[in-house]
């Protein structure tokens, strides 16, 4: 019988997913991924985390309590960095071991180290670390990494059609927009894990949608284009989502076809308070783009989110068609 592996439905689970499961449904283990966030699993989340932690680190124990009794292991990496030259939040560094000391009762955990900061040929021995549970061959590990590695691939190409996560895993169709009012194109900025679990943004992207706009976010861009922008800050970042989102802010800040940008902030977030300062200073600074703060947390109301919404939405199209007729971008 083959070992089921848990995956929890949260943080790196909307990057790094397609990779996962292709490899250890490779080596022929069985991957089980928790149920969506709901209130339940926020609950526990909560009640079993430290108070200090931030929401997407509370939910991951919700998710992970969600998992415990279903599956033979859980996969929680150690990440430290996931690209050359830079780092992540501490708090996946020290995650496996926050959740083995704060919840008990649960099955082994694997928890490799990802530390790309040196090379990228780290990933393939991270592969091995955490392909050695479930096979002893190690060109059968290789083999199954060159093809989790080639769904990545596919993935981040769909991402950048402008699917979204959601409707990848589910093999949904993307809803189509409701006819009318002219689109408007609003830029999302957040981690992926705010962005992307509809739960935690109380549905923002199908909001925004359903409000007829297109929708951009940091996926769909380029990593070159990125690179490119960030060369033009005085000092390198040396964190990977900073690195990201102050990229796609400076493009955005050049293309003539944005109407406004959302940041998505986690409260209590160290990284989140520095690079969305850092965005809105350029976006206030370098343009006339409407730009909205919406941060969150456990006690985040949906009616609250949405009339903040609305009103940046009404704003907007009030602008288009009253304020000289200009369009947001001037
Ligand atoms: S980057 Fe921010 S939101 Fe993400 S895990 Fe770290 S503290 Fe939490």
């Amino acid at each position: 019988m083959s070992i089921t592996i848990g995956i929890p439905r949260s943080l790196y689970y909307y990057k790094f997913y397609p990779l996962w499961n292709t490899f250890f449904e490779e080596l022929g283990a069985k991957v089980v991924v928790s149920d969506h966030t709901s209130k339940y699993i926020l609950d526990q989340g909560v009640k079993s985390c430290v108070d200090e932690a931030c929401l997407p680190v509370k939910i991951f124990h919700g998710h992970v309590l969600n998992l415990k009794d279903r599956v033979d292991c859980l996969f929680i990496p150690r990440f430290t960095s996931i690209s050359k030259n830079e780092y992540i939040c501490p708090k996946f560094g020290g995650l496996p071991d926050v959740v083995r000391n704060t919840l008990s009762g649960l099955p082994a955990v694997i928890d490799t180290e990802v530390n790309l900061r040196k090379s990228g040929k780290n990933a393939l021995l991270a592969a091995y670390d955490a392909g050695k549970h479930f096979c002893a061959d190690k060109r059968h590990i290789r083999k199954a990494f060159d093809k989790a590695v080639m769904c990545y691939r596919q993935y981040k190409k769909q991402l950048m059609d402008g699917k979204l996560p959601g409707d990848i895993f589910d093999k949904k169709a993307p809803k189509s927009k409701a006819h009318g009012a002219k689109p408007l194109n609003i830029a999302v900025i957040g981690h992926e894990y705010n962005l992307y679990d509809r739960y935690v943004n109380m549905n923002l992207l199908q909001k925004l949608k359903s409000s007829v706009a297109n929708i951009i976010t940091v996926d769909m861009l380029s990593e070159e284009l990125i690179n490119e922008k960030t060369r033009q800050l005085p000092k390198r970042m040396f964190w990977n989502f900073g690195r990201r989102a102050v990229g796609a802010a400076l493009h955005l800040l050049e293309r003539k076809d944005i109407d406004g940008v959302i940041f998505i902030m986690s409260f209590g977030c160290g990284v989140d308070s520095f690079v969305c300062d850092l965005v809105e200073r350029r976006i206030r600074r370098e343009s006339m783009i409407p730009f909205l703060v919406l941060t969150i947390d456990e006690h985040s109301g949906e009616a609250g989110m949405d009339t903040r919404l609305e009103a940046f939405i009404d704003m907007i199209r009030w602008r288009c068609s009253c304020e000289n007729n200009l369009p947001a971008y001037g």
